[in-house]
């Protein structure tokens, strides 16, 4: 699972895709409410506020 910015949204499904070999789901942070998962507050790459979940 990566929690990437819209810049680092590309590198987190390559290596999604390296990883897995299948495509991710993608989904706006703002739109997911998850009750036992509070979202990092910076993207995996960079110390920017994440605006994607790639799963
Ligand atoms: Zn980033």
């Amino acid at each position: 699972m990566y929690v990437v910015c819209g810049e680092h949204l590309e590198q987190a499904i390559d290596e999604f895709v390296e990883v897995y070999e299948m495509p991710p789901d993608l989904y706006e942070l703002e739109e997911v409410s998850l009750t036992d998962w509070t979202a990092p507050n910076r993207c995996t790459f960079c110390d920017r506020p994440p605006k994607y979940l790639v799963v």
